[in-house]
């Protein structure tokens, strides 16, 4: 029986390459660098099956060029890069990797929470640079973090991890998000709070809301005004929920003190980027669920959702409903 043919936008770690290979024909873009929107439109023409990536553009004119194609998955949990409406109105399952980078994900936003803190960026640069001559009572001060209040903006599964690791750090958390979740809250030991009132009151803000049409520069000018003069962002959900040029102003004013991000817009950022030039930001290549086992696990889930797609089977990890 032939095999169904599918296109692979990056190399995957070989457990889970073997496994598609055993079930699929697989064409496959070998590179580092992303294949051109114009090359995945061409591959995905006589294919059954697309697995992608965040950095890949999955657009409405691309399904049009790809009439057998019957599911797209993605390597990620965040699926913004895919226009879900058109693929549901053409019948395509999209599929995601959920649940096994939450936990990545919440310990490299609480390690930005720390270092952006405790200026961790800085003082290696300070003791690399040869600046390190003498213990110094007032040298590289930063804040506390055990006692202060942590908001957290987006209580779905990385934000609610990030609540625990921040409980333990005996920080007061509250949070905002589409909805209030009431069950979680004496659970969690979190309050809510209307997204202003948590601008306004927490002295660290962390995002683990998903990007769409609604978050789309949800921190702006307006946003930064509100925060407090120590407040620290840090953003390891999607850059463009960031106003850029918002966030250098409100850091290079004081309006806010320090932001730390493993996410940008854009993506990746320019070594000449203003933002690079600011002392109070950490910026950080988009590692936030770079583990070995997340990243394993994540292409296999992957793997999963493209196997049961190419045969009409619901994906174990559906994003749409076709
Ligand atoms: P999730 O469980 O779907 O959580 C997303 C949360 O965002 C939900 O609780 C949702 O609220 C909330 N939300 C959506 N729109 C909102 C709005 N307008 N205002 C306030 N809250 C809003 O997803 P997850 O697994 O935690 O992942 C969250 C995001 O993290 C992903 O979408 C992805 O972009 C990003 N991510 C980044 C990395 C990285 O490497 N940096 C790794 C993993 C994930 P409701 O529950 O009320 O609907």
């Amino acid at each position: 029986m032939m095999k169904p043919k599918v296109f692979v936008t990056r190399h995957l770690p070989e457990a889970a390459m073997q496994k598609l290979q055993s079930a699929c024909e697989v064409e496959i873009w070998d590179e580092e660098f992303p294949p051109p929107y114009d090359l995945i439109v061409e591959k995905v023409a006589d294919k059954a099956g697309l697995l992608c990536l965040l950095t890949d553009q999955i657009d409405v004119n691309l399904m049009a060029a790809a009439p057998n194609l019957k599911v797209i998955s993605q390597v990620a949990v965040g699926f913004d890069n895919i226009d879900v409406v058109a693929a549901t109105k053409r019948g395509i399952a999209v599929g995601n990797t959920p649940g096994v980078l939450t936990d990545a994900t919440a310990d490299f936003a609480f390690t930005l929470l720390m270092a952006a803190a405790r200026r961790v960026g800085e003082a290696i640069d300070y003791v690399r640079d040869g600046k390190w001559e003498t213990w110094g009572l007032t040298l590289l001060l930063g804040q506390e973090i055990h006692a202060a209040t942590l908001g957290i903006v987006g209580l779905g599964r990385i934000g609610r991890a990030m609540a625990k690791r921040a409980r333990g750090f005996n920080m007061k958390v509250i949070y905002h998000s589409r909805s209030r979740k009431p069950e979680l809250e004496e659970m969690l030991g979190v309050e809510y709070r209307e997204l202003d009132d948590l601008l306004r009151e927490a002295d660290y803000i962390s995002l683990h809301l998903n990007l769409s049409d609604e978050t789309r520069g949800l921190f702006d000018a307006r946003a930064f005004s509100l925060m407090k003069p120590n407040a620290i962002l840090i953003n390891t959900a999607r850059g463009p929920i960031v106003d850029s040029e918002a966030l250098y102003l409100a850091l290079k004013t004081g309006q806010i003190a320090y932001a730390a991000l493993d996410v940008t817009d854009p993506e990746p950022l320019p070594v000449n980027d203003k933002l690079l030039t600011l002392p109070n930001l950490i910026v950080v290549p988009h590692i936030a669920s770079a583990t070995v086992a997340s990243r394993t696990q994540m292409s296999q889930m992957a793997v999963r959702n493209l196997i049961a797609g190419v045969h009409g089977e619901k994906l174990p990890f559906p994003v749409n409903a076709v």
